[in-house]
């Protein structure tokens, strides 16, 4: 989608340190880590939200989550947790109309979230 800025990540023509990719997803370092390991898992698939996506996006929640899963091993996460975040609309914080996961990880984190 012109002018969105994970769209532009996904094809190359903004630069990010991906850590990896394939034809469905890609996942990069958040430009202001919150946490040690700060990733975030988008697909290459412009969609903006989870109130947005539909039926026919499971496929590509699947590919999603086994990225997380592989991302949470390739960082050694797994051993002491680490936690997953979809901000979601305006409620949710959310800053980037691109669907995206947040991987954080490598700190205790507290909760409630702010
Ligand atoms: P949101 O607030 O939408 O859940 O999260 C958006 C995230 O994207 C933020 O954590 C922000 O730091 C990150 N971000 C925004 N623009 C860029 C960018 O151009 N490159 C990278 N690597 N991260 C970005
Ligand atoms: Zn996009």
């Amino acid at each position: 989608m012109a002018g969105c800025i994970f769209c532009k990540i996904a094809s190359g023509e903004v630069s990010a340190k991906i850590v990896h990719q394939n034809d469905h997803v890609v996942v990069f370092r958040d430009l202001n880590p919150q946490a040690p390991v700060h990733v975030l898992v988008i697909p290459k698939k412009h969609i903006e939200n989870l109130s947005s996506s539909e039926e026919t996006d499971l496929s590509m929640m699947r590919e999603i989550f086994s990225a997380i899963l592989k991302v949470t091993k390739d960082e050694k996460l797994s051993a002491d947790g680490f936690r997953v975040v979809a901000n979601d609309g305006k409620n949710g914080g959310q800053t980037v109309n691109h669907l995206h996961f947040h991987v954080l990880g490598g700190r205790p984190m507290s909760w409630p979230p702010g």
